[in-house]
């Protein structure tokens, strides 16, 4: 069934544990998702970013969640979130078209610029019933596969969200949750990372609203367990289920040269983006929390 994010992280934060958002892009990895969390009976966040609203356009995107949502996740909680919206267009655009919940990520300005943009969005998005996630620090992208960029640790380190500017941040801004910069970055394989978390700590000690870690992919089980326990709400999925799915097609085209069947070729895809789902929801401890 169809769920508010809000309400979601809001229950996780009571029972500590962590809910899921994992970023979709097509029926198969919805299908995935939704699968997933009906076998582990886990509340899901299901997210899409400008880039998939490009991809797939904004309504298909939006019908093929919902519907499998309200037709086949039974009393499975999930919600339909706007991941990293980056202007108060998009994110009108969205709320008008059924989204209960955004993300403005203005993580990028200065923080006064950041305060006014997300606060924008807030007084718009409160008044439609809707949920908004900020951005303070900035989560960068571990690495870019097309161009073979990678973040070093330094970079990381310059960009995580400052506990002295949180209070001004979220009393200004009114946002419901707030992701933060921990030493956490999108993507995988950041040699060398340690989640900061003393940083956490100081700031889960000024603020109460849930708190989300992007970029959880690719992080080892123990750190996210122990943010987890130290106060992280929401956990990222996006790079391990985009992997899972990728290196499952090109397998089966490699042992299967002939097959023309876009089902036969793609259900073995849905069926490897569902068992990532499933380890990440055993270590988020979402399982059987619906
Ligand atoms: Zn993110």
């Amino acid at each position: 069934m169809l769920a508010s994010a809000l309400d979601l992280i809001k229950k996780a934060q009571k029972g500590h544990y962590a809910i899921g958002a994992f970023n979709t892009y097509n029926l198969e990895v919805t299908l995935g998702i939704i699968r997933a969390a009906l076998l582990e009976r886990s509340p899901v966040v299901i997210q899409v970013s400008e880039n998939t609203i490009f991809y797939a356009g904004l309504r298909p995107i939006i019908s093929i969640v919902k519907t499998i949502a309200a037709d086949e996740a039974g009393d499975v909680p999930v919600a339909l979130h706007l991941d990293h919206g980056k202007s108060f267009h998009t994110v009108v655009e969205c709320i008008n078209n059924g989204f209960s919940s955004i993300m403005i990520d203005a993580s990028s300005y200065p923080l006064e610029e950041n305060i006014r943009m997300t606060k924008e969005v807030v007084e718009y998005a409160h008044k439609k019933g809707a949920c908004v996630q900020g951005e303070l620090g900035r989560v960068k992208k571990a690495e870019d596969y097309d161009l073979g960029n990678n973040v070093t640790l330094e970079e990381i380190g310059e960009l995580m969200t400052k506990p002295d500017e949180v209070e001004k941040f979220v009393s200004e801004t009114k946002v419901d949750s707030l992701a933060i910069s921990i030493g956490n970055a999108h993507g995988m394989d950041v040699p060398g990372l340690e989640l900061d978390l003393e940083r956490l700590r100081k700031i889960k000690k000024i603020v109460s609203i849930p708190l989300v870690l992007h970029g959880a992919s690719g992080i080892a089980p123990d750190q996210i367990r122990n943010v987890i326990k130290e106060g992280i709400t929401e956990c990222n999925i996006d790079t391990e289920t985009q992997f899972a799915f990728t290196n499952m097609l090109k397998e089966i085209l490699e042992e299967n040269p002939h097959l023309l069947d876009p089902r036969k070729i793609l259900a073995p895809c849905i069926d490897a983006v569902r068992a990532i789902v499933e380890s990440k929801i055993e270590l988020f401890g979402s399982g059987g929390k619906v």
